[in-house]
């Protein structure tokens, strides 16, 4: 086996394709080898190398003493030197480098080869003894910390003593003699704190810094990087050593990062820092203010610092060159590193640039723009989930965040305002022109209007699609769900948090994008859908295959669907149209009756409404299909709750307040989101069902003769588990489709069908096909039945399961696609097996996640629908999964 490849002078044994084997920083130092630009030469060793450590026992192969020496020996003939030879020195930096790029892992240990003979004869070599010995304590620094495990603040306090002593600011201000001694007391606290002097050795340094990569491949934060990022362990990383040039050999040298367009803007600009007479990690570190690069730049910021541009124009000239050059080579945005040795510039790194969405998609289309990519490759780059930064306001990167509590990012955005705990109060405060945060311990239906009326809601309980979460990513509402930390105390009026109290009327932030509560107000950044976003999503639009509808139920929410693109909506949840104003009143009424007669005549309140409602909703999608679902959730939900509220409603209701709490009382179940909800409704009391068709048609007539745009209503029937449940509902809406277009002399055509939400209703759907003409996929219950979880108890332990590794992903976010994907496969293929032409679609809050609408794509479904403010994640994410 070849364990190493070497690089160095216009040749490489690697190149950029040989990533996992070489790892990124390896495969890309060999690229820019061939490519002829200046790379100090050296070799890498392998990822296989490492594996091959761990799987023997923290080992090296047999062979790789002998390759390695050879490499150096490679270097040696490059540079005219030798590894270890006082006479002819060579100094290496050892680099770790996996294929994706990880913080947290061993990073670099530079000036390697140093000890107490060769530094003299840096000395000399260099004829500065000054930058020797400051080179020399930089190893003994970085070795100690990254090789030998010391950390680094040990010697930090000793060089802070030291300058108080000697009265010196900087540590430029110290002299050769200075550092000598400091050297000195670094190397006496090495022996006193590990008990071993600091290795002379050159080779033992070496095989300490190669062995410290290997090993960093499995510490602590390596390993919680690679779960949270999915990279495997078998991975591995590879080793880069590589001649070392020097930034630091006074003050025609430096050392810089560059990014070859802006990266949080993404103009086509170049955008870096350089500091004079100064090692790599000094830019990083930040203990001198950098300089740019350009005059441009410089100007633009105002700095009085000379930019690269005019103190080293040659070296300035070749970098922009080459950094041309390296973008047209790679196609992408890159991110350079170099070092200036003596004016002669070198080049250490070149990677594709991390950006912010907005870069991200500026930089796509100027690339297509400027021939560099095809519009598919400028869609492909941009991350889906990356919009949402885009579609909400956000908080300032810059501003300064006092964190109190973290709970779920459930609905993206940030918002500021004060504490209110009841959604009256939200409401109320709204009115007079305040803005809230609807602070709850949870929310149900009720507190639709309170959250409507709020910038942003805070929980207490409940995961990622609990109550709050969904509806407030409907409503585009930021939103911090089950923030564990925190105490609501709603008779006290208080929250606490880490020991602060916060009253009613106090301000916070909620930045629903990280789970995190904050205290007070904080500088927020407004959302821009420039001419980038916009076209992208029409290339986007082009290349999909799925439709992309919404969830919504509110004009309002219709309306900002369309805006953001949506071809439909896919659900509409009847539900949500019963709580605001009169109608929970009509509602109630109709729930507290006793008799068919008595619900019909409280049904008759309700038609007007929903009938209007329908009419706006195709009126609003102008001939685009509408999936209206009928009732769903069980009708306690629809009652008050504690005793203070059922003395309220029962004497608005004029009904005694016995009669209420009974009601209450015997529709009350242990486990209501598998109790008498749904299509089970509509079997028990009929007349709800066909006063929703009957809606739902009148509707859909009017809305014809408006228009001039028929509609096609789509009739959805919820938590059907039976063909014989699906049967006698549809038998109703039938009967009253028949009769209404009989009334109104007018046809309408339209179809039924089911959610999938059960998984008897997948195992059943060759079945169930035979009645519906379509099928949604309602993924949020069919998770929870297929895994037996409630998702409104579930956020309580999935955090724990994630920790411990049980699970990858929340399900209620990511679908399972080897179980409860597997069902949808399954009822997909059944239902198209007898009837071919089903539509089929998804509904759940799935619809609006790019991992889960890849695999709607791969099932060949034909939309996908998700809440307004995700359709333009779900139109990007259709487009990729479509190529
Ligand atoms: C579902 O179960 O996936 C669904 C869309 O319906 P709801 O969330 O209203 O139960
Ligand atoms: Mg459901």
């Amino acid at each position: 086996t070849k364990w190493v490849y070497t690089f160095g002078d216009g040749a490489a044994e690697g190149r950029a394709g040989d990533r996992n084997l070489l790892g990124g920083k390896g495969a890309n130092l060999a690229e820019m080898c061939s490519l002829g630009l200046p790379v100090p030469p050296g070799f890498t060793v392998t990822t296989e190398a490492c594996n091959w450590y761990y799987a023997n026992g923290n080992a090296y192969p047999a062979s790789l003493q002998k390759d390695v020496t050879t490499a150096l020996d490679h270097i040696g003939a490059l540079t005219d030197r030798r590894f270890g030879d006082p006479e002819k020195l060579l100094l290496v930096s050892v680099r770790s480098g996996a294929r994706a790029s990880m913080p947290g892992m061993m990073d670099t240990v530079l000036n390697l080869g140093l000890n107490d003979v060769t530094v003299e004869a840096l000395a000399k070599d260099s004829g500065d003894a000054r930058f020797a010995y400051d080179s020399y304590r930089r190893f003994i620094q970085m070795y100690s910390d990254v090789v030998m495990g010391l950390d680094h603040e040990v010697f930090e306090e000793i060089l802070e003593e030291e300058k108080a002593l000697l009265g010196h600011e900087l540590d430029t201000d110290l002299s050769a003699a200075e550092w000598q001694a400091t050297i000195a007391l670094y190397k006496a606290k090495i022996e006193e704190e590990l008990g071993k002097p600091f290795p002379q050795d050159p080779q033992e340094q070496l095989w300490g810094a190669i062995g410290a990569v290997f090993s960093s491949w499995m510490n602590h934060r390596a390993i919680t990087y690679r779960r949270l990022h999915d990279i495997p362990e078998s991975w591995g990383t590879a080793v880069n050593v590589q001649a070392m040039v020097f930034g630091n050999m006074g003050d025609t040298s430096a050392t810089g990062v560059a990014f070859t367009r802006n990266p949080s803007t993404g103009e086509k600009m170049l955008y870096g820092e350089f500091l004079v007479n100064a090692q790599g990690e000094d830019v990083v570190a930040g203990i001198r203010t950098p300089q740019n690069i350009t005059e441009k730049a410089r100007i633009a910021a105002g700095s009085d610092k000379p930019s690269m541009q005019k103190l080293m124009p040659a070296a300035f000239n070749t970098f922009m060159e080459i950094s041309e050059r390296l973008e047209k080579h790679y196609r992408d945005m890159q991110d350079l590193e170099f070092t200036i040795e003596r004016g002669k510039l070198w080049m250490l790194q070149t990677r594709s640039g991390k950006r912010t969405a907005k870069a991200a998609l500026k930089t796509a289309v100027d690339m297509a723009a400027e021939g560099l990519i095809t519009q598919e490759e400028a869609v492909a780059r941009i991350d889906p989930s990356s919009l949402d930064q885009l579609l909400h306001p956000t908080i300032d990167p810059k501003a300064e965040r006092n964190v109190v509590a973290i709970g779920l990012p459930a609905s993206p955005g940030a918002a500021t305002g004060e504490i209110v705990f009841s959604s009256n109060e939200a409401e109320e405060m709204r009115a007079i022109g305040r803005k809230v945060i609807l602070v709850r311990i949870e929310t149900s239906p009720e507190d639709i209007h309170g959250m409507h009326a709020a910038e942003g809601i805070l929980t207490t309980r409940g995961g990622m699609t609990s109550h709050a979460a969904v509806v407030a990513r409907g409503m585009g509402k930021p939103c911090v769900s089950g923030a564990g930390t925190l105490r609501v105390d709603y008779k006290a009026g208080t929250m606490t948090a880490m020991g602060n109290t916060f009253r009613k009327g106090e301000v916070i932030t909620v930045d629903g994008g990280t789970g995190q509560v904050l205290k007070g107000a904080v500088a927020m950044l407004q959302p821009e859908l420039s001419g980038d976003f916009a076209a992208i999503m029409e290339w986007a639009d082009k290349i999909r295959r799925m439709k992309v509808r919404t969830n919504a139920e509110t004009p309002a929410d219709a309306r900002m669907a369309r805006s953001f693109g949506a071809e439909g909506i896919g659900l509409c949840r009847t539900e949500h149209m019963f709580f605001e104003g009169v109608r929970i009143i009509a509602m109630r009424e109709m729930i507290l009756a006793d008799t068919e007669k008595d619900r019909r005549a409280a049904l008759d309140k309700l038609l007007p409404m929903q009938r209007s409602d329908f009419l706006e909703l195709f009126e609003i999608m102008a001939g685009l299909p509408v999936t209206i679902r009928l009732l769903d959730p069980p009708l306690h939900e629809f009652l008050p709750k504690s005793d203070q509220e059922i003395e309220e409603v029962a004497a608005a209701m004029k009904v005694s307040v016995d009669k209420l709490r009974h009601r209450t009382e015997t529709l009350h179940e242990f486990n209501p989101m598998l109790g008498h909800r749904g299509c089970r409704l509509a079997i028990s009391y009929p007349e709800i069902a066909e006063m929703q068709a009957r809606a739902i048609f009148e509707a859909a007539v009017e809305a014809g003769k408006k228009t001039g745009n028929p509609v096609v209503p789509e009739i959805m029937v919820p938590l059907v588990g039976l063909k014989t449940e699906l049967d006698f509902v549809k038998a109703r809406i039938d009967a009253v489709a028949k009769s209404v277009m009989e009334e109104s002399g007018v046809t309408v055509e339209y179809l039924t069908g089911t959610m999938i939400e059960l998984p008897r209703a997948a195992i059943r759907a060759h079945v169930i096909a035979e009645s519906a003409e379509f099928f949604s996929f309602g993924t949020n219950d069919l998770t929870q039945t297929t895994f037996g979880i409630s998702r409104d108890d579930a956020a309580s332990f999935l955090e724990t399961y994630r920790q411990k590794g049980i699970v990858d992903q929340d399900p209620f976010v990511s679908l399972d696609i080897e179980g409860v994907g597997e069902l949808v496969r399954m009822a997909a293929d059944k239902g198209r097996s007898t009837r071919p032409d089903i539509k089929l679609g998804i509904c759940g809050e799935h619809g609006g996640d790019p991992a889960s609408i890849r695999f709607c794509e791969e099932v060949g479904l034909d939309y996908v629908s998700c809440s307004p403010f995700r359709v333009p994640i779900a139109r990007l994410a259709a487009a990729q999964a479509a190529v």
